[in-house]
């Protein structure tokens, strides 16, 4: 088994894409477990921040690493919040929680018939801290924002993120149901399938 240093910890995330790439040789363990902090994320996009993380990881743990940046861009808004979707509320001096980052999108979207939206995960793999072709796998999943909240799973905006072809929100989905179509899944496949590819085309 290949060690791979996770530039995360999350015990959802360590438990899901431990689960995935156990099968492609490579044993997951957190960046806590081997003390090392998080990284800043000041960059305007996912992948510039995942792409930091990742190496940050990679180099204080002497190992190849995996990071992920996620979060909701709506449309008329230009795209946020984008990367600050866990401090969206606490950027316009409120609390820093999901339910004052949803009453703030809503207020922000007061008026706007333009609903549009979707939730983003990058992750990044890399080989080594320099490496200069690091796997680079996204995951979109459209969908469009309520003003009022429904269900009671998930977390973050998924009670105001209504899957318009399900009649759901993300909220309502079953865990095992949201964990095969969410973006963070369409990422994990997309990553998992570049390995593989790789794997094939070294062996
Ligand atoms: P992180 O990349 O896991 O740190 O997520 C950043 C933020 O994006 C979270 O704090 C949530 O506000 C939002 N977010 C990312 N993925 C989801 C999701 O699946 N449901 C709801 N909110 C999400």
């Amino acid at each position: 088994m290949q060690r791979l240093v996770l530039a995360s910890n999350n015990p959802g995330k360590l438990r899901e894409f431990g689960a995935l790439l156990a099968p492609l040789g490579f044993d997951l363990v957190t960046q806590g477990e081997l003390g090392i902090p998080e990284a800043e994320e000041p960059f305007a996009t996912f992948v510039e921040n995942a792409l930091t993380k990742a190496r940050q990881a990679s180099r204080l743990a002497g190992l190849p690493a995996l990071a992920d940046d996620s979060g909701i861009c709506v449309q008329a808004l230009g795209g946020a919040p984008g990367v600050y979707s866990a401090r969206y509320a606490q950027m316009a001096g409120q609390a820093k929680s999901d339910a004052a980052n949803n009453a703030h999108l809503v207020s922000q979207l007061a008026g706007k018939l333009n609903r549009h939206a979707h939730y983003y995960c990058v992750l990044v793999f890399v080989r080594h801290a320099e490496d200069p072709c690091p796997i680079i796998a996204e995951g979109l999943w459209h969908g469009e924002v309520v003003d009022a909240p429904r269900g009671a799973g998930g977390f973050g905006y998924d009670p105001h993120f209504l899957l318009p072809r399900l009649g759901k929100t993300a909220a309502e989905l079953a865990p095992e149901e949201k964990n095969t179509v969410s973006h963070r899944a369409q990422a994990l496949r997309a990553l998992v399938a570049r390995l593989q590819a790789e794997e094939s085309a070294t062996r």
